[in-house]
């Protein structure tokens, strides 16, 4: 196991947690009732499961257990937060979005896909920060406006977006506000509280739960909650918004998850902010330049460039001992130019790097990375 590479690509998928796993597999094996199958103890035993795990996932952006929807990831949530208002777009005839430019990719294709539609998609670009400043969202409100999507973190440079004060422009707007939350959710607890936020995209992978599970947070305003279409038809489930089966294994985990992001948040914060500093003190020796704005980049995620090296050399060089990236998982099949830079006006000569971690409140885990972070530095 310890001859395997350092992995610092966290950002691109966690571990899960052994805590989790015990209990996703006790869902597999022992109580692996149909969540649907109200007849019997079996089916009565996963719905409590899965309406224990809804209260997990919503206490963590305190919202009702009747606003989490179970999704396969943030790219479900993402896709239907945003085709799921076709219907009520064209029907209201609110036909225009706004987004940003350095969205993920699960994000900007719908809203392709939207412009195929008939809708007129405005893509606001961030400062040279890379956060999206609240009064170009301002400027870009019309009275069409049926959506504005804007990131909670960037999952490329991990800068986070000023939500807070996205909600306080949109106050008196009627429109809907989506958060693509995959990087920030059980990370950065206190903007996705905000009642002004009517959808939040969750990804079960990024906190220690596994791959697969996701939610999208319906919160109702006033007494609705966004009036979204169905992408998939079948067996009614979910309020007949999402059909199919509940994996009622992996909706446990990332309940359970959800709460471990809470409960261990401040250990974790501490942990990775410590990591970060040993880093970048490992890293001096290439003069890595921080990628965007230090004072709102999440504790475990770092993109930066290193001048007088390009990203690719590095990767290989090292990638016997430490596992990192230089971008979205997304991005690497058809090795995309990097957006995010390019909507920064960040010359990208292939010279960036995003090492992300976030460590679990085991301490020999927190231990062991410790000593990582030493070895890299032997290693430079
Ligand atoms: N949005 C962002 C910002 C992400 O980082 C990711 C994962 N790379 C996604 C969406 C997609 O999430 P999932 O893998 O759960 O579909």
């Amino acid at each position: 196991m310890n001859k395997r590479p350092i992995y610092l690509d966290y950002a691109a998928t966690t571990p899960v947690d052994p805590r989790v796993a015990e209990l996703v597999m006790f869902y597999m094996v022992e109580e692996f009732g149909n969540a649907s199958s109200h007849t019997h103890e079996y089916g009565l035993k996963a719905l409590k499961a899965v309406n224990q795990a809804k209260e997990q996932v919503a206490s963590v952006v305190e919202c009702k257990s009747d606003e989490v929807l179970f999704t396969s990831g943030a790219t479900e949530s993402n896709n239907m937060a945003i085709l799921g208002l076709t219907d009520y777009g064209n029907n209201t005839g609110k036909k225009h979005i706004i987004s940003t430019q350095i969205e993920h990719k699960s994000v900007l294709e719908p809203l392709k896909e939207m412009e195929k539609r008939g809708f007129q998609v405005t893509l606001l670009p961030p400062n040279e920060k890379g956060w999206v400043e609240p009064e170009t969202l301002r400027k870009a409100l019309k009275p069409d406006t049926l959506l504005i999507s804007v990131m909670h973190v960037n999952n490329e440079i991990g800068i986070i977006q000023p939500i807070d004060e996205i909600c306080e422009v949109l106050k008196d707007s009627e429109a809907f506000f989506h958060t693509d939350a995959a990087q920030g959710f059980g990370k950065d607890l206190e903007p996705l509280k905000n009642k002004r936020i009517d959808m939040i995209s969750v990804s079960g992978h990024k906190i220690f739960a596994p791959k697969g599970i996701g939610a999208l947070i319906l919160r109702r305003r006033k007494i609705k909650k966004p009036p979204l279409q169905p992408l998939v038809f079948g067996g009614q489930q979910q309020g007949r918004l999402r059909s199919g089966t509940l994996p009622t294994q992996l909706i446990a985990g990332l309940g359970l998850a959800s709460e471990l992001s809470v409960k261990e948040y401040l250990q974790r914060k501490e942990a990775c902010l410590k990591h970060k500093q040993e880093l970048f003190d490992a890293l001096e020796l290439f003069k890595p330049q921080i990628v965007g704005d230090t004072q709102r980049q999440i504790f475990n995620i770092c993109g930066f460039l290193l001048p007088t090296i390009r990203s690719e050399a590095f990767i290989l060089a090292v990638k016997d001992r430490i596992a990192i990236s230089n971008g979205s998982a997304c991005n690497s099949r058809d090795n995309l130019r990097n957006h995010v830079l390019e909507a920064m006006n960040i010359d990208d000569k292939g010279n960036f790097l995003r090492i992300s971690f976030f460590v679990e409140g085991d301490s020999k885990i927190i231990n062991l990375t410790k000593s990582y972070f030493s070895n890299l530095k032997a290693l430079l």
